[in-house]
């Protein structure tokens, strides 16, 4: 008999918890459970003197833990597994690489929906309409929720005057009756839509014969009637009915409005609300999907497929503009056509643009689409739904690769050299790009990495033969890449050809464009009106009084802010140094260049799309749907345009300033310029006529305007990656970065010494380098230094870490450094 059918033994579980702990903890399971216990399910349990938190079980054995009391499991939430053993190995594998603790990994994995904890805060699920499911306290809870619209664990337990509220709760979410959040961000709020259908009783042909007689000498009714049936042809299809129009059909057909009223108060029509999924597509929206792929398109395909039968990952560089899109969506179709589920990686904004769209289109209801800017029930949907079965194809951010996939055959990384893909903060600080390929590797999964720009790390990959690759090297249909002119700002400013920042040649392509009625993009990356407020008697320069970074100027809302750490304050009169009231804004963000813009072009319609004005996802989709049909000239952007975007009308594009991301002090400067810049280009005349670019510069010789203009990867590539090997980076070497913080600038940096110290002792002086000061060395009120360490390829790093991990604790065990964190990042960006 196997201990897990017996009722008689004592069974303990290694449960896995969301936390930044080395080890499992383990519980005991009370007998009634026994037959219960299975790995991969959750349970909720007590930590520490008052938490309660969800974890996983990764373990069920007999053997009581050595050195504390296991503490009874309070709750099973899960009848049968949430999370595969793949996924557990998958988050130690995570934990072990990227240094951190897989607690940490499943806490960013699972959504907060899925965890009852001390800290859940719960609400009403707007789709539940069935009280009579739930019990009495259950009821109670229900109303106060009702008028209070959020409760937090405590005050649950309060109400229905229990001493743990996590029954109640685990009850509630069985019956979909209410739904858990972490943060004020996720919270639900569905999207409703407002939709209008005919009465019932007018629906059977005869009697839509005799409204329509009715309506005969009603001129504006009798349209909306004609116009309703334009889409929902009842005669032949009454079951359509049920489905109703959209009430903005008859608005955007500028039918009267009045009308329609009166139609609904005389009960011939009825208006609705229905909730609608965030990319909602109904049936009729699908897209053929048969499309060809041209002769580059079918070959590139093809290579593809054949580079798969020798190599796990295969690199697809294709230039801007080729129809990369069409032959992900082809590679797509037959791996589903297989029965095999495929995941498609985008970087985070790329996720709310036109491409989802198409994708959802095309697909329709075998896509789950997973991203951050939906809220945390969304999330829990796709989990739950991919554990049925019901997803096989998903589109999703970074974190979707800790989603419970159990037959991977696809996997691709769109725009894989973003740097979105990395975490920066919390741990895991993982790639999802190179975490994918183990995932790939556990599940016997392909890997596909697109990109026009590479990283020079996978270009690299792909040149020694490791990842096979294939080339896009035309555009798609009749476009060519556009003509890319480089402005001497430098030169123009000697001869009187500027206007503040704006050459007179950047001002005259804009304005005949916008005469031709095209329209143009320019763009900056930086947000605000000026990054500056400087005084012109003292040289003073405004800053943050948590970090040592310049406040940006926001003109909408009269602030100086910190993009560093939020903090923001009024406008200054007067210097905070001499009193001069002679302050000037210095620099360029988007909001002055829009200004600027509209004096040079005031008749043009200037539309600007940064963090600012895109913050909610309305917000983001209604500029895109003004600039699609034509009601903005101009975009003024930061990067977020240079992803995925593609206008037909766009023609122009034009580089306000080159030259802050080309001077950065970083090795990988060149290789993310180069990406920058010719990913913003490569918006320009993506249809049929060429576009046109223009950069203005101040060092038009820099070799890498050579590289643009030519759109010539592979000399970038070439140079930079000797450049690499002479200095021992990436990927010739693999960089841990740490990174040192306190309040205090000497402990800090006496911290940061006597850590550089002991690695230097431990792994050769050579391998490691500072401590220094970073570029900005003091954020949010802690002083910084950072320590890099550089490993040669083919070193055991597990031994590293060992040695790197004693450090960090020797640190943590001395007393003068209590309160010094050190953060650990591999591979970073
Ligand atoms: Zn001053
Ligand atoms: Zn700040």
């Amino acid at each position: 008999m196997s201990l897990l059918d017996s009722e008689e033994s004592t069974l303990f579980v290694d449960v896995l918890l969301p936390l930044p702990i080395p080890r499992h903890f383990t519980y005991r399971v009370p007998r009634v459970w026994n037959e219960n216990m299975q790995t991969g399910i959750r349970v909720v349990v007590p930590f520490g003197s008052s938490k309660v938190l969800t974890g996983l079980i990764v373990a069920i054995h007999t053997q009581p833990p050595k050195n504390y009391q296991a503490k009874y499991l309070l709750e099973v939430l899960d009848d049968s597994p949430l999370v595969t053993l793949d996924q557990i190995k998958l988050f130690h594998w995570v934990a072990d690489y990227y240094m951190c603790y897989p607690g940490e990994v499943f806490q960013v994995a699972l959504p907060a929906g899925l965890k009852i904890s001390s800290q859940s805060k719960v609400q009403l699920n707007p789709s539940f309409d069935d009280p009579e499911l739930l019990n009495e306290k259950e009821l109670i809870v229900q109303q106060t929720l009702q008028e209070k619209g959020a409760l937090v664990y405590d005050e649950i337990a309060k109400i229905a005057d229990v001493k743990s509220p996590y029954h109640i709760i685990k009850s509630m979410v069985g019956k979909g009756a209410i739904l858990i959040y972490d943060e004020l961000k996720d919270r639900y709020t569905p999207k409703v839509i407002r939709k209008i259908r005919l009465c019932q009783t007018w629906e059977s042909n005869e009697k839509l014969l005799e409204l329509i007689k009715i309506l005969e000498d009603k001129p504006k009714q009798i349209a909306i009637l004609l116009h309703y049936l334009r889409f929902i042809p009842l005669l032949r299809q009454p079951e359509l009915n049920q489905k109703g129009l959209e009430k903005s059909s008859f608005s955007e057909a500028e039918l009267s409005e009045s009308s329609l009223k009166t139609l609904i108060k005389n009960q011939i029509f009825e208006s609705f609300e229905v909730i609608i999924s965030r990319f909602g597509q109904d049936a009729e929206d699908f897209e053929a999907q048969d499309f060809e792929l041209n002769v580059s398109q079918q070959a590139a395909y093809q290579s593809i497929l054949q580079e798969f039968q020798q190599k796990d990952v295969v690199l697809l560089h294709g230039i801007t503009g080729s129809g990369k899109t069409e032959i992900y969506i082809k590679l797509i179709q037959e791996a589903l056509a297989n029965g095999d589920q495929v995941l498609y990686l985008l970087p985070e904004i790329a996720l709310t643009t036109q491409i989802v769209i198409r994708l959802k289109r095309i697909f329709g209801e075998q896509v789950g689409i997973y991203h951050s800017k939906f809220s945390d029930n969304e999330r829990v949907e796709v989990w739950k739904s991919i554990v049925e079965g019901k997803y096989p194809f998903v589109v999703g951010v970074r974190s979707s690769i800790f989603l419970p996939f159990s037959n991977l055959g696809l996997i691709i990384v769109d725009e894989e050299h973003e740097a979105s893909f990395k975490q920066q903060d919390p741990a895991p600080r993982y790639h999802a790009r190179d975490t994918c390929m183990v995932l790939a590797k556990n599940q016997g999964a392909k890997v596909l990495l697109g990109s026009a720009t590479p990283s020079l790390e996978t270009f690299y990959q792909a040149k020694e033969g490791k990842f096979g690759l294939v080339q896009l090297k035309e555009r798609y249909g009749a476009a060519q890449l556009p003509t890319i002119q480089l402005i001497d700002t430098k030169a123009a400013g000697k001869m009187k050809q500027m206007k503040g920042g704006f050459s007179l040649d950047l001002i005259e392509l804009l304005k005949e464009n916008f005469n031709k009625g095209k329209q143009s993009l320019l763009f900056q990356n930086r947000r605000g009106y000026s990054p500056y407020l400087q005084c012109q008697d003292c040289d003073w320069i405004a800053s943050c009084t948590q970090c040592d970074v310049s406040l940006t100027y926001h003109s909408k809302d009269q602030e100086l802010r910190c993009h560093y750490c939020g903090y923001k304050e009024g406008l200054l009169r007067r210097c905070a140094a001499c009193g001069s009231t002679q302050l000037k804004t210095m620099g360029y963000g988007t909001e002055k260049i829009e200004e600027e813009l509209q004096l040079h072009l005031p008749d043009a319609r200037i539309g600007r799309m940064d963090l600012d004005t895109t913050r909610s996802k309305t917000a983001f989709n209604s500029l895109i749907a003004e600039i699609q049909s034509g009601n903005i000239d101009v975009i003024v952007g930061t990067q977020m345009v240079a992803k995925g975007l593609d206008f037909e009308e766009l023609s122009t594009v034009a580089i306000f300033d080159a030259d802050k991301s080309i001077n950065f002090p970083d090795f990988r400067a060149h290789e993310r310029a180069f990406q920058l810049i010719t990913q913003v280009a490569g918006r320009a005349g993506r249809r049929s006529e060429q576009g046109q670019v223009l950069i203005q510069t101040n060092q038009p010789s820099h070799r890498i305007f050579e590289f643009i203009q030519n759109n010539d990867f592979e000399s970038l590539y070439s140079e930079e990656i000797q450049e690499r090997e002479g200095y021992h980076y990436p990927p010739f070497s693999r960089l841990i970065k740490l990174i040192i913080k306190h309040v205090d600038a000497p402990i800090v940096e006496q911290a940061a010494r006597e850590m550089g110290n002991a690695l230097k002792l431990k792994f050769g002086h050579g391998r490691v380098l500072g401590p220094e000061k970073p570029l900005i060395e003091r954020i949010r009120n802690q002083f910084v230094m950072e320590i890099l360490i550089k490993m040669e390829k083919g070193l055991a790093l597990a031994k590293f870490k060992t040695l790197l991990r004693d450090e960090l604790d020797t640190i943590k065990a001395t007393k003068i450094f209590k309160g010094v964190t050190v953060v650990v990042d591999v591979d970073p960006n």
